[in-house]
């Protein structure tokens, strides 16, 4: 047998680049042997799980031999009325994550454009080279706001999607509403705006939108939410997304059955009723965003001023020496590089104690 008979995969996983996550918990324990790690590195919410979630769990936990409700119908009952939009106007998935890759095979043939912004999330230019689309990256203009020239001007004939994440990760900059509004008026309507609002509960600017009016509006728009973020239910993997009951159809065709497990479905339900925590991690978050600020102020390292539950800090040249040293006294941030900002880090917001430790650490470690 000769060396090239070997089983070939599609030509276009090979631009696939595996997906870089932060450095897990035990994974820097058992290298360390520390007791106590501080993980500032995935937008977790530091304060866990909604406590109503957790209630919802254990109810559910004797009917797991059961397949779980494919349609997710009480899921979508609730995001219904919380969102004012009917029940066919919601895809529940497996994380957000997920939504990006049905969207993708939804609606993504060989050869289309796909306009991303850079930096951004990752995982958008994962759909695209699953489905052999190009990806036409634009730069975010000064001080990492949003280029609406720039953007307007990448539109071809070819440009199927367009993805926006507001706030945006890793950067915290967010797209204002009227300008929102006047993007989606000189966008051609062949186009799809994908716009990821992941990070929307934690925006307190009067001027954010989370893009959901645009939707009820009737634009070609699906809204990306996820219960990872501020509803503390990443482990369990849940998100969805909101569109016109047209642009749900398509996506639901490519969806598998039972894409939600029965206790995220359960979860996702309570926690969304679940008021007391998501009021105190938006606190918790909002005063966490202003301890962080006063501290890289007090060090003199730039920052950009964010509207999500992360704040992006330029630490130089050293920024890749420096994120090791946090790593050797047990605190996890994510190092710059994966975004091609070597000089940069993003440390996610924690306890008030848990940013305590943080900046002592960073301020140690700065002034040597
Ligand atoms: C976390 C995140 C998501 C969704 O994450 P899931 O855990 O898959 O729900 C989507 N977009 C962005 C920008 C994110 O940071």
């Amino acid at each position: 047998m000769s060396e090239n008979r070997e089983v070939k995969a599609r030509k276009t996983i090979l631009n696939i680049h595996p997906y870089t996550p932060g450095k897990p918990i035990w994974e820097l324990q058992s290298e360390l042997g520390l007791s106590r790690i501080i993980k500032l590195a995935s937008n977790e919410n530091p304060l866990g799980p909604s406590p109503k979630a957790l209630e919802a769990i254990q109810g559910s936990l004797s009917d797991i031999h059961r397949y779980p409700d494919a349609s997710t119908a009480k899921l979508r009952e609730v995001l219904a009325s919380k969102l004012d939009m009917k029940p066919e106007q919601f895809i529940v998935t497996n994380g957000g994550d997920e939504l990006i890759t049905l969207v993708s095979e939804a609606f993504l043939e060989p050869g289309d454009e796909i306009i991303v912004l850079s930096p951004s999330f990752s995982e958008y230019e994962f759909g695209a080279h699953l489905m052999g689309a190009n990806i036409i990256s634009v730069p975010f203009g000064e001080q990492y706001t949003f280029d609406m020239d720039a953007i307007i001007e990448a539109v071809t004939e070819r440009t199927k999607i367009l993805c926006i994440c507001s706030p945006n990760n890793p950067t915290g900059t967010y797209l204002p509403k009227p300008v929102l509004h006047h993007l989606l008026d000189v966008l051609p309507k062949h186009i799809l705006v994908l716009f990821d609002a992941a990070y929307s509960q934690f925006a307190t600017a009067a001027d954010y939108t989370n893009g959901l009016e645009f939707v009820r509006a009737g634009y070609p728009m699906v809204v990306l939410q996820t219960f990872s973020k501020i509803y503390g239910l990443a482990g369990l993997r849940v998100g969805f997304g909101a569109a016109s009951e047209d642009i749900i159809r398509h996506i639901l065709k490519v969806k598998e059955p039972f894409n939600v497990n029965a206790l995220a479905q359960a979860a996702a339900v309570a926690a969304l009723h679940d008021e007391e925590h998501i009021r105190s991690s938006l606190q918790a978050n909002t005063q966490g965003r202003e301890q962080l600020y006063r501290a890289f102020q007090e060090l003199r390292l730039p920052f950009i001023e964010s509207m999500s539950n992360f704040v992006l800090v330029e630490l130089g040249p050293n920024a890749k020496a420096i994120y090791g040293q946090l790593l050797n006294r047990g605190i996890i941030v994510r190092y710059g590089a994966t975004w091609d900002l070597p000089c940069h880090v993003r440390i996610s917001v924690g306890t008030e104690s848990e940013n305590a430790a943080l900046i002592q650490a960073l301020t140690e470690i700065i002034n040597g």
